[in-house]
């Protein structure tokens, strides 16, 4: 297992370098964003498992950023914690009411940090060790496996990481560079070219199995997955 990745939106530097201490002892990697906009961007990269969110930012309100993320299908189900400053019982609901996970008040303690960030990653768990199932393929995010059928299909870790993102993202179109950004990364150097390379090793994967017609090429547009032929 990789180790979980958390993001930290939060303008004050003490306060990441703190946090960030804390989560690297305790086995999270750590990725940092000192403003609404710096998270906006860093949500292009492999997407983080959880995200840790100040209320209060110089540029947007931690709020509503929340809001937007969990209204894009692509971060609805990464798991937000409130960090705030305030402690008033109306912003904590407010702060629920928005649609983030949990919250905790300022200053908290890098134990309860600790602490409340695995039991969000629990109840997510519960969701990733389910099997996905489109058409004939299962994919179980909990070990790893693919399979058609009763067959297993032997995957690298790009085509997994590719296919997981097709089969929770159906019937959407991708544009190569959409397709870097999700599966590789934003930092990750390669070319779109490397896109198509990956998508035809998945396609002659899932072609004994009858599956890659499930991968469509959208001209000038990019990728579609979809069981809809
Ligand atoms: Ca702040």
């Amino acid at each position: 297992m990789t180790a979980k990745q958390i993001l930290i939106v939060e303008d004050e530097a003490p306060i990441r370098e703190m946090v960030g201490f804390t989560l690297r002892r305790a086995g999270f990697e750590m990725t940092e964003a000192a403003n609404g906009k710096d998270a906006q961007m860093r949500l292009g990269e492999p997407l983080p498992d959880v995200i840790l969110m100040d209320w209060m930012l110089p540029d947007i309100s931690g709020i509503e950023l929340v809001r937007q993320f969990k209204r894009d299908e692509l971060t609805r189900n990464i798991p937000i914690i409130m960090l705030t400053a305030r402690s008033e019982e109306d912003d904590k609901i407010r702060g629920l009411d928005t649609g983030a996970d949990d919250y905790i008040t300022k200053p908290f303690s890098p134990k309860e940090l600790v602490a409340r960030i695995r039991a969000v990653l629990r109840r997510v768990n519960h969701v990733e060790d389910d099997i996905i199932v489109v058409g004939d393929l299962h994919l179980n995010g909990g070990s790893h496996r693919v399979q058609a059928g009763d067959h297993e299909i032997q995957i690298g870790p790009t085509e997994y990481k590719l296919l997981k993102f097709f089969m929770t993202h159906q019937d959407r179109v991708f544009s190569r560079a959409q397709l870097l950004d999700h599966v590789w990364g934003r930092n990750a150097y390669v070319e779109d070219r490397t896109v198509d390379v990956h998508v035809l090793r998945l396609r002659q994967l899932l072609k004994p199995h009858r599956c890659d017609k499930m991968i469509q090429t959208v001209r000038g547009a990019g990728y579609r997955f979809s069981a809809k032929h």
